[in-house]
């Protein structure tokens, strides 16, 4: 269920009331279908906590947050181990939000929950597009028998949206069969963000409506290790922010900023990147 009515710690500068946002934010705390190390369950909590440590203002976007249009609605109950009613629930979320004319910002938690807020979007526009940025493919048909993993979520959502219509940056791991399943399927770039100013171009022009996920791992693992599967050959979190500025051109529907995984970083520094990352997203959809 979607908190319409306050909530008492919010993302730093998200303070406005529900009526009054054009963007809500919610957190799915839930991480059952991790396979290598759990902990993106934490993610919400540390992403809000942490957010004190920024400013509300961005250089690189040259705008003050504090005051903005923007709600957090805190986390969303999911139960553990159960991976539908988890999705139903953040489909329920992602409904009333889009519902409402706003656009949703969900903090993972596990990549699979995108597959909930997908399906949402989905249905108030169903032209959409998907802008995919991961180390993974997450095109698997089942993970040892099961078709609701975080391996396989881009593979449900492309049963949902039909071929050309996903766009993949950042891939750089995945099966021999997902790479060769991925061609004629999905646009996949591999290891790099390149070409992503020109697809946001192309889509912008079509006004196509856009739905962009973020699983953090697309990151090096040296500049963010605290994440359920690193990967090493990551960008930048340079390039990752010229990708998430080059946003501000689209229709974007909805969003998340998944697989952050606090504890398995003891610096803080991979949340200190979530945070900043966050920022500059929802600056964007201002
Ligand atoms: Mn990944
Ligand atoms: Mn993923």
């Amino acid at each position: 269920m979607l908190n319409k009515h306050g909530n008492i710690q919010n993302f730093i500068g998200c303070d406005a009331s529900y009526d009054d946002a054009k963007i809500v934010i919610f957190g799915a705390p839930f991480d059952s279908t991790t396979s290598n190390r759990p902990g993106a369950r934490f993610g919400p909590a540390a992403i809000r906590n942490d957010s004190y440590g920024l400013e509300t203002y961005s250089p690189y976007q040259d705008f003050d947050m504090d005051g903005a249009p923007i709600y957090d609605a805190g986390d969303i109950e999911l139960p553990f181990g159960n991976p539908q009613p988890a999705m139903d629930a953040i489909d329920a979320a992602a409904s009333a939000i889009l519902g409402d004319g706003k656009v949703p910002v969900m903090l993972g938690g596990e990549h699979l929950l995108t597959y909930g807020a997908i399906r949402a979007a989905l249905r108030l526009y169903p032209d959409l597009h998907i802008i995919h940025l991961d180390a993974h493919t997450d095109l698997r048909q089942d993970y040892l028998g099961e078709i609701y993993s975080h391996a396989t979520v881009i593979r449900l959502c492309h049963e949902m949206l039909g071929d050309g219509k996903i766009h993949q940056f950042g891939i750089r791991s995945g099966t021999k069969e997902e790479f060769e399943w991925s061609v004629g399927r999905v646009n996949m770039q591999k290891y790099t963000l390149c070409g992503f100013n020109k697809l946001a171009q192309t889509l912008a022009d079509a006004k196509t409506p856009v739905y962009f996920t973020l699983d953090l791992d697309v990151l090096d693992p040296s500049a963010f290790p605290g994440t359920g599967t690193p990967e090493a050959g990551g960008v930048s979190f340079a390039a990752l922010l010229e990708a998430i500025c080059a946003l501000k051109q689209l229709k974007v529907v909805g969003c998340d900023v998944m697989e952050l995984a606090p504890n398995l970083d003891t610096s803080s520094i991979s949340t200190a990147i979530a945070c900043k990352i966050l920022r500059e997203l929802l600056i964007t959809l201002l």
